[in-house]
């Protein structure tokens, strides 16, 4: 059963008539959405629906529970699976899940299937997250739900009673919560590096020798800060193993704590690598295009003709030519084993690699 003809229960609708279960909607007003439910679905009345059905997902909002209270008793008994989200963490006291089994206490409330969009049920788990966090009091409901998700072509992780259901809720809500630190170390470097650039190759210039160099902070001293954060963020990716490996040393065990800074330094270290070669990827951009500035031809425009007036036949430095060459070069390699290192991060590589593999890679 499915309480709501919204999005989420259109989709929801489609996956489970797909999947081979019998469905019945309940709708405030089933006449004028019955067109927009696949033709296997029968879609009636709230009360007639509910009597229905033993496992009912109740696809409507928080605020609209309280219109259910009608339904108390041809609920009783009945498996009610809470798909909801809120707009805000942790944005009521208790989660959806523990408010609708308090206006039920005769129904058995499973916490279910809101980390899934709408869009990724009706594409039936072959794009985006196939993980279905479920919770519940009720070991029996809960397995039931497990079984409808396995068979709908999700994977059901079991994340135990209900007092979990604030933490499943919060899930959609979070914005890259592993990646809030190394983005602000990253920008930290940037900002000190760009400073000490900007200082180097713009100010200190036009203080000694009054010469504008404006020009050159987008792309000039973007680029060569770029780099200093790749490798310190490169360093800060390995620095932490080291750290780890002395503190064991030094303390003679591997059964012991690390202190809490190198604890959450080991386990970013991955999006710190990642961010290291995004700053080198974006290095690399800007260098190529570095020929393409008008400074730049003008530069060499007037350089050509400072040789012409002065009847030089050539400016070919050897050491100046073999030392770019090397320079580029090498450049090309590091960022090709840069790029080796974040491919192996990627989950679906890592998990075929074994950590012989992995290590050799590292
Ligand atoms: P929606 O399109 O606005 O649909 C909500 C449905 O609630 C309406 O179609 C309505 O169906 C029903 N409803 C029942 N009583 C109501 C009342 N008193 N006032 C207003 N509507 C009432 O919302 P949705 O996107 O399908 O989301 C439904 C639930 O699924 C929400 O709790 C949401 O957090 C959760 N969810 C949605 C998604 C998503 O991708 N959309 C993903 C995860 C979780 P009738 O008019 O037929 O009664």
């Amino acid at each position: 059963g499915v309480l709501g003809s919204g999005d989420f229960a259109r989709s929801l609708a489609v996956r489970l008539v797909c999947s081979g279960f019998r469905v019945v909607v309940g709708s405030r007003n089933p006449k004028r959405k019955a067109g927009l439910f696949p033709a296997a679905a029968e879609v009636t009345f709230q009360a007639e629906a509910v009597k229905k059905a033993d496992v009912i997902f109740v696809a409507i909002f928080r605020e609209h529970y309280s219109t259910l209270c009608d339904l108390a008793d041809v609920l009783v008994g009945k498996i009610l699976v809470d798909v909801s989200n809120n707009t805000e963490i942790n944005h009521h006291k208790e989660s959806n899940a523990e408010y609708l089994a308090s206006l039920f206490p005769a129904c058995t409330v499973v916490k279910g299937f809101n980390v899934i969009s709408a869009w990724t049920l009706q594409s039936g788990a072959r794009d985006g997250n196939k993980q279905v966090l479920i919770c519940s009091n009720n070991q029996e409901a809960k397995r039931t739900v497990a079984e409808i998700a396995q068979v709908m072509g999700f994977t059901p992780v079991d994340m135990g009673s209900m007092s979990s259901a604030c933490e499943i809720e919060n899930i959609p809500l979070r914005l890259l919560p592993a990646w809030k630190i190394p983005i602000f170390l990253a920008l930290g470097l940037f900002l000190c590096f760009f400073t000490y650039n900007l200082i180097r190759q713009v100010i200190h210039p036009y203080i000694r020798e009054q010469k504008n160099k404006l020009y050159k902070i987008p792309i000039e001293v973007v680029n060569t800060t770029l780099p200093c954060v790749s490798y310190v963020m490169l360093s800060l990716v390995y620095l932490p193993g080291v750290l780890a490996a002395c503190s064991q040393l030094y303390y003679g065990t591997k059964y012991r704590r690390f202190p809490d800074w190198l604890d959450q330094w080991l386990q970013h270290r991955k999006q710190i690598g990642l961010l290291s070669f995004f700053c080198a990827a974006l290095h690399a951009v800007y260098s190529l295009c570095l020929p393409m500035r008008r400074s730049h031809r003008y530069l060499l425009i007037e350089t050509a003709v400072k040789q012409a007036v002065e009847k030089k036949m050539t400016i070919w430095v050897e050491e100046e030519v073999w030392r770019m060459e090397i320079y580029i070069s090498v450049g090309i390699i590091a960022l090709g084993l840069l790029s080796l290192l974040a491919i192996t991060s990627l989950p679906s590589i890592a998990n075929s690699l074994n950590w012989r593999e992995f290590s050799f890679i590292q």
